[in-house]
């Protein structure tokens, strides 16, 4: 089964983001737990965290079905040490919000080497940043997002991801966000069954479908390996309709939130009824 949702507003507290959800139908959905353009946010409430769950309760959210995203500002590869250590700091906040709300996961963007040293030294420092971080914390994963590969964003391959991963010493508490604009500009290609399938032969081959815990369902706004990131709705972008059709009718999507971050808002209802109509 397929739990479809999106990144739903979370303004006046995080209890509020579950009824948002239901509103447009959704079975899944991603918040952020504080400000995401802010390094600080008032710590949650009791009252925060006990409307939380009872709210995912009430309408049928499950742990596993919710996919928080971190703070725009955190770099956790950041080259220089003193910046790092803040990012660090507030990446483990961050981790210890959703524990606090009952939650398994917390996407992340991996970081960014500033054209400040290579891409392998900034995928090592992202482990150690992660190992730290989960050393200090009980129960949540790591969830990676691939990127688009903008500026000097780190994340855009396979194999980076497959890097990261491998430097983790605890392999139960790490995983994957795929966003399919940001894999499609990065230049994976979606849009036959033949790019559709070689992309997830390459997924599999190189990181593996068991470290997938949710995906972005974005078309795009620019062309294939563009390297930038602009999220279009589902059917009006360079992605088109097809890729969304096999991934709906693909098992291995089964059971992990798909979240929209499409544009527009006012037609998240519809774009989770139109996807759930592709399914065969
Ligand atoms: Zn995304
Ligand atoms: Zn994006």
């Amino acid at each position: 089964m397929k739990f479809i949702g999106a990144h739903v507003s979370a303004a006046g507290g995080a209890e509020n983001a579950p009824l948002n959800a239901k509103e447009i139908g959704a079975k899944a959905f991603a918040l952020f737990t504080k400000n995401q353009r802010q390094w600080y946010s008032k710590p949650l409430t009791e009252e925060n965290i006990n409307l939380f769950k009872q709210n995912c309760k009430k309408e049928g959210f499950l742990p596993e079905h919710i996919l928080p995203h971190d703070s725009y500002l955190i770099n956790l590869g950041h080259p220089e040490s003193e910046k790092l250590i803040k990012s660090q700091k507030a990446f483990l906040d961050e981790l210890k919000r959703c524990e606090q709300l009952g939650l398994k996961y917390l996407n992340f963007h991996p970081g960014s080497h500033l054209g400040q040293y290579s891409e392998s030294e900034c995928l090592q420092t992202i482990s150690d940043s992660i190992n730290w971080a989960l050393s200090e914390t009980d129960f949540v994963t790591a969830v990676i997002e691939n990127t688009a590969g903008q500026g000097n964003n780190v994340g855009y391959k396979f194999e980076h991801l497959a890097q990261i991963i491998d430097k983790v010493n605890d392999k139960s508490r790490i995983g994957i966000c795929l966003d399919t604009c940001h894999a499609f500009t990065s230049g994976y290609d979606l849009r036959t069954e033949e790019a559709f399938t070689n992309t997830f032969q390459q997924f599999e081959k190189l990181v593996g479908f068991q470290y997938l815990k949710g995906m972005h369902l974005n078309d795009s706004k620019k062309e294939l390996a563009t390297r930038v990131d602009r999220h279009e709705s589902i059917g009006k972008g360079f992605i088109g309709l097809d890729a969304f059709k096999f991934l709906m009718n693909d098992n291995r999507f089964d059971d992990i939130p798909l979240i929209l971050e499409t544009p527009n808002s006012e037609i998240w209802k519809d774009e989770i009824t139109l996807l759930y109509s592709l399914e065969k």
